[in-house]
């Protein structure tokens, strides 16, 4: 299920360009149009699942999935120093994309706590 109207279904249909980096059956990562870090890759299923909030069972493989993923391509961009994976769910969070995403960020020192 996609949502004709969201701009990361777009993305994953190939409908809109995006710096692609990672595909699978059930997700695709491309690169930052905004990156906060020298490695700034955005995870997100094909599938539109709006937000962290409305995951249910049924997603738990799937989650699991975006994380290895994560840690696939900080393999492959030898993030050997670490990283970080961040989902931001909710206004108060800064959560601006309304379709489940996760950022993986490295490249640099980070802070805590995070903004
Ligand atoms: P969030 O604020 O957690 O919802 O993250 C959304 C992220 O999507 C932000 O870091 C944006 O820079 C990024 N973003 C927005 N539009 C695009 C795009 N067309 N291609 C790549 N990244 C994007």
């Amino acid at each position: 299920m996609n949502d004709p109207n969201c701009l990361f279904c777009r993305i994953a249909k190939g409908e809109l360009p995006a710096d692609v980096v990672l595909e699978t059956p059930d997700l695709v990562a491309f690169r930052d149009i905004d990156p906060q870090a020298p490695t700034h890759v955005l995870i997100i299923p094909r599938e539109h699942v709006p937000s962290l909030e409305l995951l249910d069972e049924a997603h738990a493989g799937l989650v699991g999935r975006m994380h290895l993923a994560a840690r696939d391509l900080a393999r492959r961009e030898k993030l050997a120093h670490g990283w970080r994976v961040v989902t931001n769910v909710g206004a108060d969070a800064g959560q601006s994309v309304f379709h489940l995403h996760t950022h993986l960020l490295g490249g640099r020192a980070m802070r805590w706590p995070p903004g």
